[in-house]
């Protein structure tokens, strides 16, 4: 393919607004794409206008499955006149393509896609399959993953790589867990002159609080993950209560926790769930907790060996770990254990903010890029 062309079909994926939604135009896209040059492919249909593409491209013998991942949604743009360019425009300046999702992760899905086309027509042997895995709703709940596994569509892989922005100058073998949980708090109001009438739905979340935190320090204090640090805990969100001189019959707050192997999501959430049942027996309310997201933790080695093939193509990069989540999450959750590595084109620094760019020199050195890690992998 030509560079301009790669370039174009870049920009307009970029300028398709998949915010949390809408993905099934950006699949729709990439699949008459992969038509265009012979490879046929699937559209797994979720609900709405939201899908996921798979498509496959075998070598000449049998082999290894080799997965290849990226997201078709993106984050929502914020306030668009903020922006130096519109953030679905696709502007090009000074090499550098700019609008939502470019870094995180447009040029990684579309560039996967286009080193399998340029990788068919070139003709160069491997051997298996390569698997693309191309999911909607991964900022918001992991939704395609989730969906894909389940299918058992990750089942029969032996790699998976995931094209995340990590940049051109790190690789990435671990990631943390992310689990969001809600918690309601339920009393009785009564007029704030007379507290004693009432239950203070606010007082009983604040013990959760204060257990909470201190539970989860504990944690922090006594598990250590090298790669990816300690779990960490913050209350995000919280309310209750109508008016000053009531006293409120209902609260709720909302917390987010980033996991680590080494105190997986399983222990967490059993820990929280005690924390709640000790205070439910204190209490004249309730709290009810539920948990709202549970993406696990990926601690892959270092020396796995879709890494070690991706060494062999750029070198001895530093192995590391990332805090944010990915779709690996759930992948990972399928019944095979398999190699794995997040590489891909973008400022690991970006995503989600205003002016939001990726290089688009890099971007196009990572179509060669994967192209050889995918025959080096599938040698
Ligand atoms: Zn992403």
């Amino acid at each position: 393919m030509e560079r301009e062309e790669k370039i174009a079909v870049l920009q307009d994926v970029m300028r398709m607004k998949s915010v949390n939604d809408h993905e099934t135009e950006v699949a729709t896209y990439l699949k008459d794409l992969l038509a265009e040059h012979g490879i046929d492919s699937e559209l797994v249909h979720y609900e709405g206008d939201r899908s996921n593409l798979v498509a496959e491209l075998h070598g000449a013998e049998a082999g290894k499955v080799l997965g290849i991942s990226g997201h078709l949604d993106v984050v929502a743009a914020g306030d668009e006149s903020e922006w130096i360019h519109p953030p679905f425009d696709a502007v090009i300046e000074d090499g550098k393509l700019y609008g939502r999702g470019s870094t995180d992760m447009k040029a990684g899905t579309v560039g996967l896609v286009i080193a399998m086309i340029e990788l068919k027509e070139s003709g160069r042997p491997f051997k298996g399959t390569i698997k693309l895995l191309a999911t909607f709703g991964e900022e918001i709940g992991t939704l395609g993953s989730k969906q894909l596994t389940s299918l058992g569509y990750a089942d029969d892989l032996d790699g998976l790589l995931i094209a995340e922005p990590s940049g051109p100058n790190e690789l990435v073998s671990a990631h943390k867990g992310s689990i969001s949980y809600k918690v309601v708090s339920k009393g009785k109001s009564s007029h704030s002159s007379m507290p004693g009438e009432g239950i203070n739905a606010i007082n009983q979340l604040n013990a959760f609080i204060t257990r909470a935190n201190a539970s989860m320090q504990e944690v922090a204090d006594e598990y250590e993950s090298e790669k990816l640090g300690r779990t960490t805990q913050a209350i995000t969100l919280i309310s209750g209560g109508t008016q000053i001189n009531s006293i409120p019959e209902r609260a709720e707050l909302e917390g987010n926790i980033r996991s680590i192997a080494e105190y997986d999501n399983d222990k967490i959430q059993a820990r929280l769930t005690a924390i709640i049942d000790e205070i439910n027996q204190e209490i004249d309310g309730s709290l009810e907790l539920t948990f709202t997201q549970n993406n696990f933790p990926v601690d892959k080695p270092s020396d796995n060996d879709l890494i070690l093939a991706a060494q062999k193509v750029v070198g001895d990069l530093p192995v590391v770990g990332i805090s944010p989540t990915t779709d690996g999450a759930q992948f990972t959750q399928a019944d095979n254990h398999f190699d794995f590595l997040i590489f891909g084109p973008g400022e690991p620094s970006l995503p989600h903010q205003l002016n939001e760019f990726v290089k688009v020199e890099e971007y196009l050195s990572f179509i060669d890029i994967f192209q050889d890690i995918f025959v080096t992998y599938l040698a």
